[in-house]
């Protein structure tokens, strides 16, 4: 049974924010960080690979494993989380989704203007000067045809900046949202954490969609403990009818 004054809240919202973490894709078969790694790389840990001095110690380790990643992405389909939340953006006045992932499921759902916090999975980027490169020849290490430098996948790294421009458009939707939702996301990396948080002192009613809630869910209005791929349609069913 949902609250009625979520549903309420969310019926009446002018502007939702939404983010999302690596928890809503886990349904489509992409494993989250933090939950074990299954099969050829469970014997690394993802903080050792998803870093700058990973990449400048051992840049083909990096790339094989990107390119394991790429490959579970794109055999990966779009789940019922994912759609839920292409639905809603037609469902209400105005909807800022902000995602955590770099697999593009979102997009691939059917929504639009979503707000990259982590970069994107598929995008090549030369690691000196941060040029874009045409994904070509599958070399163990691409090189720039720019400067010449090492090629790098076009995520962002634990320890490196979030994009300007992401950051700031994510902070001024949580900080004036009315309703806020923060879905399969450990609440752990900062700055996109400091989302709800924001959400909350803003006086939005917060909801957190976690089959594991998390510690920040004391903060918050309404913790739904389920699968986000449950959770999300019973939602959107419950509030429209
Ligand atoms: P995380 O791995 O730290 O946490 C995932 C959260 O999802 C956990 O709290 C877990 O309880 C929850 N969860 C698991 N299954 C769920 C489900 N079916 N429905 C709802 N919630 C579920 O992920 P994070 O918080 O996003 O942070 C780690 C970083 O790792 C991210 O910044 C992201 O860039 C990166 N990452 C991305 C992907 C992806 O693109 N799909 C996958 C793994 C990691
Ligand atoms: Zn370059």
């Amino acid at each position: 049974m949902l609250p009625d004054d979520l549903l309420a809240a969310l019926r009446n919202a002018q502007h939702v924010c939404v983010l999302t973490g690596a928890g809503i894709s886990a349904e489509s078969g992409v494993p989250t960080f933090r939950e074990a790694q299954s099969g050829l790389w469970e014997h690394y840990d993802p903080l050792d690979l998803a870093t700058p001095e990973a990449f400048l110690r051992n840049p083909e380790l990096v790339w094989r494993w990107y390119r394991w990643r790429r490959e579970l992405v794109a055999n990966a389909e779009p789940n019922a989380g994912h759609i839920a939340l292409a639905r809603l953006a037609g469902l209400v006045p105005k909807l800022t989704l902000v995602t955590q992932n770099v697999d593009g499921l979102h997009q691939r759902a059917g929504s639009s203007g979503v707000i990259e916090f982590h970069g994107n999975l598929f995008e090549d980027r030369c690691f000196v000067e941060g040029c874009i490169v045409e994904p070509g020849v599958e070399d163990s290490v691409p090189t720039c045809p720019g400067c010449g430098a090492q090629v790098r996948p076009g995520v962002i790294w634990f320890g490196e900046a979030i994009p300007e421009r992401a950051l700031h458009e994510s902070f001024s939707a949580a900080a004036q949202c009315d309703v806020f939702l923060s879905i399969g996301t450990s609440s752990l990396v900062y700055p996109a954490a400091g989302l709800a948080e924001i959400a909350v002192k803003a006086g939005a009613t917060v909801v957190e969609i976690n089959p594991n809630p998390t510690g920040l869910a004391a903060l918050f209005d309404h913790a739904i403990s389920a699968e986000a791929g449950t959770a999300m349609p019973a939602l959107l069913e419950a509030t429209w009818p």
